[in-house]
């Protein structure tokens, strides 16, 4: 069955959240149905299979609460992709624009090696500088891209768009 519309009947509009203005997104009553995680990690494991990925990488920190279910059911490998200044270990490190500012994520290089293809998942994809940067670090650690998937897209914002180049062929699947 075409678990969208369950999906969809558990996300939460917030409005003014974090700021006036804002419509949020909250994925907190998904996480709270079994029914409607199974269904969403069943969805993205299968997505994994697929396209032929080898590693799963989740965006700190929601892309983690998704990801992790995800790699553990196609049974892959798990990536934290992190803010910068929390992994231990040796890390290569991207920048990229926010509305005001700037941000930075990071990957432990020894993670990732020349044969693996890594889908990225993420819960929300909204101008896409977050997705974009994670596609920049894998590449640079000498990995493949398999695709991004995202719980949602915000189709009022050009993420799809500026994601495309980054994508190079690669699918980004919103559900
Ligand atoms: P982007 O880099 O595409 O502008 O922003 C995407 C990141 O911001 C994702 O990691 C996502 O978790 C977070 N984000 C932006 N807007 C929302 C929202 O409305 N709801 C949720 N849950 N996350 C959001």
């Amino acid at each position: 069955a075409d678990p969208r519309a369950l999906l969809l009947s558990r996300i939460r509009d917030v409005p003014d959240y974090p700021k006036p203005g804002v419509l949020f997104k909250d994925i907190t009553p998904l996480l709270a149905d079994p029914v409607a995680f199974t269904a969403l990690t069943d969805t993205l494991a299968e997505l994994c299979r697929r396209n032929g990925a080898t590693k799963v990488a989740g965006l700190e920190a929601r892309g983690f609460i998704l990801a992790a279910p995800v790699a553990v059911r196609a049974g892959l490998g798990f990536i934290p992709v992190r803010k910068a200044g929390k992994l231990p270990g040796a890390t290569l490190s991207q920048a990229y624009e926010l509305e005001y500012g700037t941000a930075e994520i990071e990957v432990h290089a020894e993670d990732l090696t020349a044969g693996d293809r890594v889908m990225v998942i993420d819960d929300v994809l909204a101008t896409g500088g977050t997705a974009e940067a994670s596609l920049q670090l894998i590449r640079r650690a000498g990995a493949s891209v398999a695709g991004v998937a995202v719980l949602m897209e915000l189709g009022f914002l050009p993420g799809r768009t500026r994601l495309q180049p980054a994508l190079a062929g690669a699918p980004l699947e919103a559900l």
